[in-house]
């Protein structure tokens, strides 16, 4: 989506909101009236409010968050490089509020006695729930990574994985990069939010370099990981826009005509992706010097970004409702915790089976989730889910796209792909590339009025 458009949009909703008569507050709900609490309104939050009071517009729904605006992590890496600003992910909860009824607490949560059916927040506020609904997203552990355990190091290597301020902090530490410098990218290992997105951090930032006239400018992906989600489409268009070569030990995934089709770059590509059988995995940071070692060697870098481990937003792993992998086990159906009864936990925070963690799925678990609820407060039977994916991302040039789709249902009690995912074709000509682009604008625009207006 183009800036202009963005802008449009936001003012559209705001307008949109102003002009529509006001449902929420205690008024709009009988006292006998069932209350569902849910805490946080990102992508699964306000997407599970919005839909549950359109489904079910006698259900009273609270949402406690602890920001008065979201600020989208879906395609935040524009910022860095400059292609949006940060008016361009603001989200405001108006139309929420004031068009569907949604109660807004802006607050951060605490605790919650699961006895009483009780949140308690920051402020001082109790707010008791018939059901429960727990979407807070991620939070990091950087325990795993020597030399980045302090305050300190965090704050001078930052990750700009959850929007915020980050994202401008590594934006001026791109800019300050001298000429033909090198950048660093750290991905994190699996599970993680967004499983293309440090991929297409990494291109945004080799263009950017491009753009600004750097010839010898590298960007280096130290990775702990084999493989990532796209990477076949991904490598395939680098190595036509950014002279990227395949890595040796990745042709193994390529059948023979398929390595045949790639360009031998002479020259080292302006990115290069180090795989974990090739040395990739980071064991040290030297945040002063600006050193990684990685297996394959010390790596001298003029900007570093390193994505840590990620676990479950921290208020579900105080409250209890992570096992030892760090994220929320739910029922595959219904997505009830199978720690705690009446708490359904949605988004990053739970574990989904095959589904990656993404705005999509959190989106499409929201609405599975919001059917659910209303079939269980009504003592029905809970619906048989089917739910989706599809992961958009850029190669670096914001009009090279591609993706990945997936539709997901319950086999043997988990949720697994109904069918291979879908890709864009291999050898994808330059067209088809552009067109994936185009929906990946388009599918932001719809996707935020989706959730949001
Ligand atoms: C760079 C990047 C690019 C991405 N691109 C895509 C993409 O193209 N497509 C896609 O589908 N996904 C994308 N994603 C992933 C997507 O943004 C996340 O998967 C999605 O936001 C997850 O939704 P969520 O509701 O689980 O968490 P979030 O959206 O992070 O929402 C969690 C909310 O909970 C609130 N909260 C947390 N703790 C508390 C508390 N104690 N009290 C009150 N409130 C609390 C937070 O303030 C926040 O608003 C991208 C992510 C990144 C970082």
């Amino acid at each position: 989506m183009s800036t202009m458009n963005r802008r449009n949009f936001l003012k559209f909703t705001t307008a949109a909101a102003a002009a529509t008569p006001f449902l929420a507050g205690k008024s709009a709900f009988a006292a006998d009236e069932k209350h569902i609490v849910v805490i946080g309104g990102g992508v699964g939050g306000a997407t599970f409010a919005k839909y549950m009071r359109l489904y079910a517009p006698e259900v009273k729904v609270t949402v406690i968050e602890r920001k008065k605006e979201y600020q989208r992590p879906y395609g935040s890496s524009e910022i860095i490089v400059g292609n949006v600003d940060m008016n361009d992910i603001t989200i405001s909860y108006d139309a929420l509020q004031k068009k569907h009824g949604v109660n807004f607490v802006f607050d951060t949560v605490t605790g919650v006695d699961f006895d009483k059916r009780e949140v308690s927040t920051e402020n001082g506020t109790k707010i008791t729930y018939d059901r429960l609904v727990v979407a807070p997203g991620i939070s990091f552990d950087y325990s795993g990574i020597a030399g980045m355990d302090t305050e300190a190091a965090q704050q001078a290597i930052v990750h700009g994985w959850d929007a915020g301020d980050q994202l401008l902090t590594l934006q001026k530490q791109l800019e300050a990069v001298p000429v033909d410098g090198t950048v660093v990218v750290v991905p994190p290992p699996n599970p993680y939010r967004c499983p293309p997105g440090p991929y297409e951090r990494a291109g945004l930032i080799t263009q950017w370099l491009i753009n600004r006239g750097d010839k010898n400018a590298k960007v280096i992906i130290l990775d702990p990981k084999n493989g990532f989600t796209t990477d076949v489409t991904m490598l395939q268009a680098w190595n036509r826009l950014y002279g990227f070569n395949l890595p040796k030990a990745f042709e193994k995934n390529y059948k023979p005509e398929q390595v045949a089709t790639f360009t031998k770059h002479e020259t080292p590509g302006k990115i290069q992706w180090v795989m974990a059988e090739e040395g990739g995995r980071v064991v040290k940071v030297d945040v002063a010097a600006k050193t990684v070692e990685a297996e394959a060697g010390v790596f001298k870098a003029d900007m570093i970004n390193i994505i840590p481990p990620l676990k479950a937003g921290k208020i579900a792993l105080d409250l209890g409702l992570a096992d030892k992998s760090g994220w929320c086990p739910v029922d595959q159906k219904t997505f009830e915790s199978t720690l705690h009864p009446l708490v359904h936990v949605i988004g990053d925070a739970c574990i989904a089976g095959e589904m990656p963690k993404s705005g999509y799925s959190a989106n499409s678990q929201a609405k599975v989730v919001a059917l659910q609820i209303k079939a269980l407060l009504a003592g029905q039977p809970t619906i048989e889910p089917v739910l989706q994916n599809t992961c958009y991302a850029l190669a670096g040039q914001s009009d090279y796209g591609m993706f990945v789709a997936d539709v997901f249902r319950l086999k043997d009690g988990k949720l697994k792909r109904a069918d291979q995912p879908r890709y864009l074709p291999f050898n994808a000509s330059t067209a088809q590339y552009r067109l994936s682009a185009v929906y990946l604008h388009a599918w932001m625009d719809s996707f935020t009025q989706d959730i949001f207006s």
